[in-house]
């Protein structure tokens, strides 16, 4: 009892916003996530917000974003790195979008199933409320709820 009243104290003081996985399997290929703080350019785009590099198989995120819409800048990314990775398109060729939504879905998906602790760093709302079957306690979660979630702050 101790022990709840004090967690019920203290927790709020720990609470952290979700931050995304820094490691995303897509495919065959190990992607690292990494989020910065400023300006970086991303090939043509000088001030991006967020960057795919096939090459060194890197995702980099602007850092100090809304959550909302930093989850959107993850998932556009990581749907970049999907369709290179799955989707085969021919010179010039160009998808209906019903194709396209065929070709796309099974690797996203896979991306998914994959990545337990991406999908729930995207569905994850600031301040989640912990539920605790019949109690459900007004706090926001810290470190030690977050057992699909990466917590750790990324520098
Ligand atoms: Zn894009």
């Amino acid at each position: 009892m101790k022990y709840l009243i004090w967690l019920l104290l203290v927790c709020p003081l720990f609470a952290q916003r979700p931050v995304p996985p820094s490691h995303i399997k897509i495919g065959m290929f190990h992607y690292t996530l990494k989020m910065v703080k400023g300006d970086f350019s991303c090939g043509a785009v000088k001030k991006a917000i967020g960057c795919e590099d096939s090459e060194t198989l890197e995702i980099t995120i602007k850092k100090d974003m809304a959550l909302e819409a930093e989850q959107e800048v993850v998932w556009h990314e990581v749907k970049h790195a999907v369709d290179k990775t799955f989707i085969l398109t021919g010179e010039g060729e160009e998808f209906s979008d019903e194709n396209w939504v065929e070709h796309s879905s099974p690797g996203e998906l896979e991306v998914m199933r994959e990545n337990p602790e991406l999908v729930a760093y995207l569905v994850a709302t600031e301040n989640q409320q912990p539920n605790f079957g019949i109690f459900n306690l007004n706090v926001a979660v810290p470190n030690i709820f977050c057992t699909n979630l990466d917590c750790k702050q990324e520098n």
